[in-house]
């Protein structure tokens, strides 16, 4: 056995999350039996978040639906310590999706992770959405299509925030919270396509919330939404 492999087999098991069984060399978490075998969104769930979504003319796409084995790898993804599972269904689950909007759209993809707290990062030990976007992008590099992902929004301190926005921002950005990083808004080229990653959407209004935001600083371009999951 690798080393390497022989250490993380001590912290990470080598069982599949959802049936228990040993997993394959290759895989990380979950096995390809389990991905596959997850219930995805068909066109008629997304109907009403993709009309929410209108609203900043993003579009919307979703892999997973709600049901008991997405919550389960959702609630592993943010309190399980395991970054490998969220690269694993960034690769897995939403590298398909992206690719498929890409064939229509052609714009460079740049992936831009939901932003959690400093607090919550410290505690989860990593950001699930960059974790997913990581596995994502992987996908989307091996299939030669070029894409890159970016930390272009930041989560900033409530009381900050209420100091630094005026009276109107703070009624647009009620929590005050999330932010655009300026130096990194100039790495986005005129012909890319905005791809706002998160793991999961209920009501959408924290998703929304960001998407405004983006759409302040590029009015035009196109924007995703792409999360792993509905409503868990
Ligand atoms: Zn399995």
């Amino acid at each position: 056995m690798h080393l390497l492999s022989f250490l993380t087999s001590l912290v990470i098991p080598h069982h599949c999350l959802l049936c228990k069984n040993a997993l394959k060399t290759k895989e990380q978490s979950i096995c390809q039996i389990c991905i596959l075998a997850q219930a995805r969104c068909s066109k008629l769930d997304l109907i009403p978040h993709e009309r929410i979504f209108s609203t900043v003319a993003a579009s919307f796409m979703c892999a997973l639906i709600n049901t008991q084995s997405a919550k389960q790898l959702c609630q592993n993804l943010k309190y399980g310590s395991n970054h490998f599972l969220a690269i694993e269904l960034g690769h897995s689950l939403l590298g398909p999706c992206l690719q498929s909007f890409y064939q229509k759209s052609s714009k460079k993809p740049f992936l831009i992770p939901m932003p959690i707290s400093k607090r919550r990062r410290k505690s989860r030990g990593y950001n699930q959405s960059e974790k997913l976007s990581e596995g994502c992008l992987r996908f989307i590099r091996a299939q030669g299509i070029d894409a890159t992902s970016i930390n272009l929004l930041n989560k900033t301190h409530h009381k900050r925030s209420q100091v630094e926005f005026g009276p109107f921002d703070r009624w647009t950005n009620p929590k005050g919270s999330i932010g655009i990083r300026k130096e990194v808004k100039q790495r986005i080229s005129e012909n890319a396509l905005l791809v706002l990653i998160d793991d999961t959407v209920t009501t959408g209004s924290t998703l929304i919330h960001a998407s405004k935001i983006i759409r302040d600083h590029f009015p035009s371009h196109p924007l995703l939404i792409l999360s792993l999951a509905l409503e868990v």
